[in-house]
């Protein structure tokens, strides 16, 4: 619990930083990192003041909830979310109330016409965002979990693969595979993109069948313990042409690349140069349509974002997926992801039990 506590001080701070006393916070999994309430957006809002904050939720969380929140943050039950929160806002004697910018028009329209005259109200971008960008212990504990489970369920799925099954076929047996290992659910569609289909980024599984000389993409992400997953890796069914097996070679290699470079100090955008420079260097740069990753944790996509014009300086505890990519229209793709974390001394591959050569099911 006194993860929790410490990630509230932290805001607490933070909020002072930005001449603030106070905070709502309606987003689900702001207030899951905050509280550990996990009833998401929409079913309960968190009032943060400057020495304590209150949780406040409807009867069906309570027998969940009243013991088991932080010591810093007290519980209310009712339907009325906001009208308690008003009354708290100003029971905490807070005067300059923060919101997160990205609050729903209906909400923020609530509280700017019900909040009394003397308090401030002003959208804070990312801020329990950018504190959620580095991992604590808890996290980091979670995070190696979901990631171990979606790695032995994917080294499984190898064994299963055949060609003539179907994309959903290949996509529903690694969903099974992963709550094998433990895993709740899926933080995004299982992708399975075989052929021509592979090189479209971001395709989801269909009824279309596997066949000698596909590339398959399967993308993935499982929740344990609350957190996510984030793994790409593509194979091939029998033989392949030779230009789908040379843009295999080059995505690895930039992937490595960029993995290599990582370590507290660096900046995003000099992550993705190095992959991209690689990927162009080739041939390729005009192929490599993407960013080349992005922070993972309670959210399948957090920041920071690692692309050109970014600029962050990567922190211990982020946790960091590398994932270049070529698309090939009308032919295939390949893309190779792994979620990196942050350590002190440089990083850790928590996918790394996944092999990057390319794999090859017998035709
Ligand atoms: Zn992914
Ligand atoms: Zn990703």
């Amino acid at each position: 619990m006194a993860y929790l506590e410490d990630r509230i001080k932290k805001l607490q701070k933070l909020l002072k930083k930005l001449d603030l006393d106070g905070m709502l916070v309606y987003q689900g999994f702001n207030m899951d990192y905050l509280t550990g309430f996990t009833g998401g957006t929409g079913d309960g809002i968190v009032v943060v003041g400057p020495e304590s904050a209150q949780l406040i939720t409807d009867a069906r969380y309570e027998d969940e909830y009243r013991e088991a929140l932080p010591e810093n943050v007290s519980f209310a039950v009712t339907r009325d979310y906001f009208g308690q929160a008003v009354d708290t806002v100003q029971k905490m004697g807070v005067k300059k109330l923060g919101f997160e910018a990205d609050m729903p028009y209906n909400v923020f329209e609530y509280f700017d016409e019900n909040l009394p005259g003397d308090v401030s109200f002003d959208a804070v971008p990312e801020a329990i965002e950018a504190l959620r960008e580095a991992k604590d212990d808890l996290e980091i504990k979670a995070l190696k979990a979901a990631t171990a489970a979606s790695v032995k369920a994917f080294n499984d799925l190898l064994k299963f693969i055949k060609p003539g099954q179907t994309e959903l076929e290949v996509a529903n047996e690694l969903d099974r595979l992963q709550k094998h290992y433990g895993g709740s659910k899926p933080s995004f569609d299982t992708i399975v993109a075989s052929g021509a289909r592979a090189a479209l980024p971001h395709g989801s599984a269909t009824d279309k069948v596997l066949e000698p000389g596909d590339l398959v993409t399967i993308d993935f992400g499982y929740y344990l313990d609350g957190y996510t997953s984030d793994i790409t890796r593509t194979i091939a069914i029998g033989e392949i042409d030779p230009e789908l097996k040379k843009i295999y070679e080059i995505v690895k290699q930039a992937n490595i690349d960029a993995i290599d470079i990582i370590k507290p100090g660096i900046s995003t955008d000099e992550i993705d140069r190095v992959a991209r420079d690689y990927i162009t260097e080739h041939g390729y740069g005009e192929q490599y349509k993407h960013s080349t990753g992005h922070g993972v944790g309670l959210n399948i996509h957090e920041g920071p974002v690692l692309r050109s014009s970014a600029g962050d300086e990567v922190q211990v505890g982020n946790l960091l997926t590398i994932e270049p990519g070529i698309y090939l229209a009308g032919k295939g793709g390949v893309r190779i992801e792994d979620d990196i974390l942050v350590t002190p001394e440089g990083h850790e591959n928590l996918t790394a039990g996944i092999t990057k050569d390319l794999v090859v099911i017998p035709a």
